[in-house]
């Protein structure tokens, strides 16, 4: 058994109490909708949340302050910054939402290459912070490793997502346009955001000019127009306040706290277990499956074991990978399911490093109101129908225009003047970030250290995932392009940047426990089981054979319902 120290304290009374159908490991995303869905059919489902609980809205603290309620008017102050470097390059780290952020003291890791881990420790998970873009894959992602030949062959092909991505829009409230695009198929949407006027002159410019390019209005998790099932959910209509990593009081936008977990708990079969940190899997030799899981409680420490048929490893990509790792027994030395040194191997992340600003004149008696929670995009246009360019796969673009607030007046930052200017709209800019596909590799990988340990006696998770020349080849091209596209739109002061950032503040890092048709080259199985190891399921990043363009959380949701659903109908055939 791994941690040794652990054999003397387990808590193995009442094994009957902790026993239930299923068992799913975080409460985020992923975990969420394995939780609703694993309910809905009837099943005891517990579900282990290392982090503490957040009740909708009663948790909310900050969503309904104002800048003046807060000591640094919604700004990080210096302090924070410098203790924490990495955290605080994530965008959404601010007085406003940093309670929702695990802080870089909190939970060490170890970067043999830098690697910035942003992660969000409670009931929600990472649901209550992200930016709720999204996008369906299209059958030219789930083809991609097999035309292009990197990764392995995925089991799976968009028609077999399709009706699982429709299933979780439905009821998650996905707003966006029928834009008929095959790369970037159309969801169930809910009504679209608008553009504003200089989007729309951008738009016609753009979409005349180019035949393999067009600005879209992006597509995401809010709800323009509540639906009965959303109503059902106590979710109301978003009121396009942009503040939503807070936590919407309204349930504007789809969360685990504000729409799967609520849901999951009517049933009457959820058992929610907060400050529960899983430690490990156990493997029962001779039944030759999982029997449970063994969990330390965050504040006591206590080691208890519970246990059911099937079980859910939905804990995010890098933590999955860490509990598969650390989930040794006689037939898995090196971690459940790795017979082959593939597990923690092949990870992929989306890369963020490119970014351009710019200028456009004129439209000054035009203006928006609200602020719109999403932004438009162009869907990629490298290299999906045939091979174009020196390097692999290709990129998504965000992009849009905004009026500056307040006339520049040099070096101002108090006084009536800076006041008064700060009354009138400003110019027109215009911005564009990349969101490009970073091929899996055999040594972008995770390990666990063999002498650092967390607070929990859990081996720390050393990240060793890096760039390589194809991911700057893709920068390249990303700003040369972006510059083109941004000159036909009539746009002027153009400036590309590369960040140079390093992986992980994308935060959509994805892979080590891929999926595949081969267990000798692969993880999982079409149906997400452990292919040794039949009654584990890996549903969230950990589980991605490649990363694709689009930003993943929505794949996430459809492989997991997808799975669970495939999980129930094993377990009453008895196969499980
Ligand atoms: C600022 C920000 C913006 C983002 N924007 C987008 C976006 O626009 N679109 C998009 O698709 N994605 C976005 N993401 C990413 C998105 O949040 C994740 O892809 C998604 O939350 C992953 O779901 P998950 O269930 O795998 O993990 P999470 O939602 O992170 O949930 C995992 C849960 O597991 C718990 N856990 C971890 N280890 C253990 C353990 N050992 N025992 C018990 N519990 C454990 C964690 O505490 C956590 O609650 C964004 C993320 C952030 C932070
Ligand atoms: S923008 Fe919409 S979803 Fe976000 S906090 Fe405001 S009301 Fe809620």
């Amino acid at each position: 058994m791994p941690g040794d120290s652990l054999q003397v304290n387990i808590n193995t009374k009442g094994k009957v109490a902790n026993t239930f159908d299923a068992i799913v490991i975080g409460s985020g995303i992923s975990g969420g909708w394995a939780a609703k869905e694993l309910c809905e059919h009837g099943l005891k489902t517990l579900v282990l949340e290392r982090g503490r609980n957040v009740e909708h809205n009663k948790d909310y603290p900050t969503a309904i302050k104002d800048p003046w309620d807060f000591p640094h008017r919604g700004k990080l102050p210096n302090a924070l910054v410098k203790e924490n470097p990495i955290i605080s390059k994530c965008y959404a780290f601010d007085e406003t939402a940093q309670h929702f952020f695990v802080k870089d003291k909190e939970h060490a890791y170890v970067q043999e290459k830098p690697f910035d881990w942003i992660r969000g420790y409670q009931v929600g998970g990472k649901s209550l912070m992200w930016a709720r873009e999204t996008q369906r894959w299209s059958r030219y992602e789930f083809e991609a490793p097999a035309r292009d030949g990197f990764a392995v062959d995925w089991p799976i092909r968009y028609d077999d997502i399709a009706p699982w991505y429709a299933h979780v829009e439905k009821f998650a409230g996905i707003s966006g346009n029928k834009d008929g695009v095959e790369h970037l198929p159309d969801s169930e949407f809910l009504p679209p955001w608008q553009f504003n006027e200089v989007e729309k002159v951008i738009q016609q410019r753009v979409n005349t000019h180019y035949k393999d390019r067009q600005m879209l209005m992006g597509r995401c998790a809010h709800l323009t127009e509540p639906a009965a099932i959303h109503l059902e959910q106590g979710r109301g209509k978003c009121q396009a306040r942009n503040m939503c990593q807070r936590g919407c009081p309204y349930g504007g936008y789809f969360s685990s706290n504000s729409s799967t977990l609520p849901w999951a708990k009517k049933t009457g079969n959820l058992t929610l277990q907060p400050d529960s940190v899983v430690h490990s899997i156990i493997y029962d030799d001779e039944k030759g499956k999982a029997s449970g899981v063994r969990v330390i409680n965050a504040q006591t420490k206590e080691v208890t074991e519970y246990f059911a048929k099937v079980i859910f490893v939905n804990a995010a990509c890098l933590n999955s990978n860490l509990i598969l790792l650390n989930s040794t027994s006689d037939r898995f030395p090196n971690g459940l399911g790795n017979d082959h040194d593939i597990l923690g191997r092949y990870m992929a992340f989306q890369n963020y490093r490119g970014s351009l600003s710019a200028t456009i004149d004129g439209f000054e008696d035009t203006y928006y109101y609200g602020r719109r929670p999403v932004s438009p995009l162009m869907p990629s246009f490298r290299n999906v129908y045939q091979q174009q360019t020196d390097f692999k796969r290709g990129y998504l673009v965000f992009w849009g225009a905004y009026r500056n607030r307040g006339k520049e007046i040099p070096d101002a930052s108090v006084g009536s003047g800076f006041k008064e200017s700060m009354s009138e709209a400003g110019e027109w800019s215009v911005y564009m970030s990349m969101q490009g596909e970073v091929i899996p590799k055999v040594e972008n990988h995770l390990s666990l250290s063999k002498n650092l340990k967390d607070e929990w006696g859990i081996p720390q998770l050393i990240t060793s995932i890096g760039y390589d020349d194809n991911d700057e080849k893709m920068v390249k091209d990303f700003l040369e392009q972006g510059a083109e596209i941004l000159t036909v739109a009539g746009c002027k002061n153009i400036v590309p940047r590369d960040s140079k950032q390093a992986p992980g503040l994308d935060i959509h890092e994805m892979g080590g426990a891929r999926m595949g048709k081969d267990p000798a080259t692969s993880i999982l199985n079409k149906w997400n089981q452990v292919h040794s190891c039949k009654n584990v399921f890996v549903t969230d990043g950990a589980c991605m054979t490649s990363v694709g363009n689009q930003n993943p959380s929505l794949t996430f949701m459809a492989i997991t319902a997808r799975a669970a659903n495939y999980a129930i109908d094993e377990l009453k055939k008895g196969n499980l």
